[in-house]
C-alpha cells in the first residue's frame, strides 16, 4: 500500500500548509504530503542542508510545489525565513505537519540512566519537541483560523521501548506540548493533534538500536499482527487536518496496528522467539 494513493478528492481543496520532516521518500512525512496533494492542497517543504535539497526537490516538484526553504529547527533565523516565505507568498497557510525528531546515536542505545548525557538530553528535547512549539506559534501567526496542526510520536513516550531511551522523554514531551498548544489555539478553533505511529521503516527509525527486534516484535504482538503502513499514518494525517477532524483537538491518535491496546499477545505468533 506504501506507494499508492488513496483515491483523489478534494478534501483539502483551498488549503496550503507546510510540511517539515521530509528527508526521502521513505519519509512519514513524504507520505502524508503525498495523500493531502491528492486531496487539493497546495504544499511548501522544508529541508536540511544541499544534499537533502538534492532528494527533497523532485519530491516536492512532483506534487507540484515550488516552495523550498531551508530550515534547521535548531537555528532561529532558518525559522524566521521560512515563515517569513509562506507570508510573502501566501500570506496565510491552513495547516503545519511536524514530522522531526533527532537524538544522537549515543543516546539511543542501551541503559537510558547510564548513556543519557545532559547535552543529549537538551538536543533531543530541543529538536523533536520544542521545535513543534516554535514552529506551531510562528505558523499560528500566519495560519487562518479553523487551521490545523499535526506531529508525530511514537509509544516510546508511554512505556519503554529499549534503546528508544531520551527519545521517549522527549515524545512525552512533545505529547504534552501538542496539548498545551491545543488548549492556547481551541478559541480560534485551530486543532493540534499528534499522532502516534507504528515502527515504519526510515532514516530517523535506521537510528534507534536493536530496529530489526522493534519490528518483528511488532508485527507478532500487534492486534493486527502486521507492521505499520504508512498509508494509515498519512490518512490519519489527512482526518485530522482537513475538515473531517473538526472538534478533535488535543489528541494523541495511535495508529500501530492495535499494539497500544495489547496488554499480553496471544502465545502463537510470538512462541518461536520465546522458548519456554
Ligand atoms: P525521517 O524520514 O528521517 O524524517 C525525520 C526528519 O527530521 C528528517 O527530515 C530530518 O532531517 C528532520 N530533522 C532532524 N533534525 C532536524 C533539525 N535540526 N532541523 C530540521 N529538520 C530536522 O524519519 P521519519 O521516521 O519519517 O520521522 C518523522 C517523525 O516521525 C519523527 O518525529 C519520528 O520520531 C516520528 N516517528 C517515526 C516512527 C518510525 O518508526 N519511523 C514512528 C513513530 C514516530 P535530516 O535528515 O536533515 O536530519
Amino acid at each position: 500500500m506504501a506507494e499508492q494513493n488513496f483515491p483523489q478528492g478534494q478534501l483539502m481543496a483551498g488549503k496550503r500548509g507546510l510540511i517539515m520532516g521530509v528527508a526521502n521518500k521513505n519519509s512519514i512525512a513524504w507520505a502524508i504530503a503525498r495523500q493531502l496533494s491528492a486531496q487539493g492542497a497546495e504544499l511548501a517543504f522544508t529541508y536540511q542542508g544541499d544534499a537533502l535539497l538534492r532528494r527533497v526537490k523532485p519530491l516536492a516538484e512532483s506534487v507540484g510545489s515550488d516552495i523550498l526553504c531551508e530550515c534547521d529547527v535548531t537555528n532561529d533565523d532558518t525559522m524566521d525565513a521560512t515563515f517569513k516565505t509562506l507570508k510573502d507568498k501566501w500570506g496565510k497557510i491552513d495547516f503545519l505537519v511536524h514530522a522531526i525528531a533527532f537524538a544522537g546515536k549515543d543516546q539511543l542505545a542501551g541503559s537510558f540512566i547510564e548513556n543519557t548525557t545532559r547535552e543529549g538530553f537538551k538536543s533531543a528535547l530541543d529538536i523533536s519537541a520544542y521545535s513543534f512549539v516554535d514552529a506551531g506559534r510562528r505558523a499560528a501567526e500566519i495560519m487562518n483560523d479553523g487551521g490545523a496542526m499535526v506531529t508525530l510520536t511514537y509509544l516510546g513516550s508511554e512505556r519503554v521501548i529499549p534503546n528508544y531511551n531520551v527519545m521517549g522523554v522527549a515524545k512525552a514531551a512533545l505529547e504534552a506540548s501538542t496539548r498545551y498548544m491545543a488548549a492556547d489555539l481551541g478559541p480560534r478553533q485551530i486543532r493540534v493533534n499528534a499522532i502516534s505511529a507504528g515502527p515504519i521503516k526510515t532514516l530517523a527509525a535506521a537510528g534507534i538500536g536493536s530496529g530489526r527486534h522493534m519490528f518483528r516484535f511488532n508485527k507478532a504482538a500487534s492486534a493486527m499482527q502486521d507492521n505499520t503502513d504508512p498509508m494509515g499514518v498519512a490518512g490519519a494525517a489527512l482526518y485530522l487536518l482537513s475538515d473531517l477532524g473538526l472538534s478533535c483537538t488535543g489528541e494523541t491518535h495511535h495508529v500501530d496496528g492495535g499494539f497500544h491496546a495489547i496488554g499480553m499477545p496471544q502465545e502463537g505468533p510470538l512462541r518461536e522467539s520465546m522458548p519456554d
